[in-house]
């Protein structure tokens, strides 16, 4: 056995990442050494798939029998369209990011909320039963929104700006009250009254919107650093900066933070563990891959 490459032969299985553009994506170091490390029989790769693209790359990976694959932008909303079946994650979600290939038959999940709420756990949190403000309501948003109130997340604060999103987090809110018992609400970015009160109330504060991320790294989307109590849990999802403005401001102020780098980390090994059927080897991964 190679100790550097997984050994491919005839039999070696098939999974990989659509979307454009995919060659900046660590999956593949991600995916490929946890193979590895556990002695399985399949390989990563990455695949540059445009929308225009995936219905044609879809009836071909399909075709050659592929175990499993990523989505990744402009391909998790359109593939929900291409496959057979959804998680009922992925359903209320709207996006896929993790397609597993049972019998024949195409089945689409979500596994970014998945990964989030291990993250949390992981920063050593129970967060369940508890309120959650959470900023944004994009791709990432959702996902997390959605999984948060399916784990038991009491009541959701959620705060887009009035723009692109706005729209996308009042349905997000009624798919959640209409199918889950958490509680729901939307509120505007910037109206601080109401933010405040929300940070009030919340055991976590998430940050699911893209401020604060390189190259804006300048950027934050807290106005003032008293909202943030000693007592909040305050995580965001970027990873570029790993201490984001708001992470150092609540740090400042005496709160438990964490970044994105462990909900990178976690919707990875959910997915290979749907793809596996084995727990991906967590601890090497970390060392090689997350530190710090
Ligand atoms: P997205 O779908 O484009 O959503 C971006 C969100 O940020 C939207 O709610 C957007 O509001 C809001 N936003 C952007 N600029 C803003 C501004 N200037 N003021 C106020 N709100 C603003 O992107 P996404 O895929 O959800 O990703 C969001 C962030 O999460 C990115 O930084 C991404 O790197 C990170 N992420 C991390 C992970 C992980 O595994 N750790 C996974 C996915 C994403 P409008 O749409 O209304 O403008």
């Amino acid at each position: 056995m190679n100790d550097t490459f997984p050994v491919i032969d005839g039999h070696t299985k098939l999974t990989g990442l659509l979307g454009s553009p995919v060659s900046h994506s660590i999956s593949p170091l991600i995916h490929n050494e946890a193979f590895r490390l556990l002695d399985l029989n399949y390989v990563y790769l990455c695949f540059d798939v445009p929308e225009a693209n995936l219905a044609d790359t879809v009836k071909g990976l399909r075709c050659m029998n592929i175990a499993g694959f990523n989505c990744t932008m402009p391909d998790k909303t359109k593939i929900c369209e291409l496959i057979d079946d959804l998680s009922d994650a992925a359903r209320m979600i709207g996006a896929v990011n993790t397609v597993v290939n049972e019998n024949g038959r195409l089945v689409g999940h979500n596994t970014d909320g998945i990964g989030y709420m291990q993250a949390v756990k992981e920063a050593g949190h129970d967060i369940i039963g508890k309120e959650m403000t959470l900023l944004g309501a994009g791709g990432a948003a959702t996902a997390i929104a959605v999984q948060a109130a399916l784990d038991g997340v009491s009541t959701l604060h959620i705060f887009n700006r009035k723009g692109r999103s706005w729209e996308r987090a009042l349905k997000l809110a009624d798919t959640i009250n209409a199918n889950t018992s958490c509680k729901a609400t939307v509120s505007d970015l910037a109206d601080e009254a109401s933010l405040r009160q929300a940070l009030e109330a919340s055991t976590i504060l998430t940050n699911a919107t893209s401020l604060g991320m390189a190259p804006h790294a300048d950027t934050c989307p807290i106005p003032d650093a008293s909202m943030l109590r000693p007592e909040l849990i305050v995580s965001d999802i970027i990873y570029n900066p790993k201490q984001t403005r708001l992470l150092q401001m609540a740090s400042a102020n005496g709160c438990a933070t964490f970044n994105g780098l462990y909900m990178l980390l976690f919707q990875g090994a959910e997915a290979f563990r749907l793809w596996t059927g084995k727990e991906m080897p967590i601890e090497p991964i970390r060392e090689h891959y997350f530190k710090g």
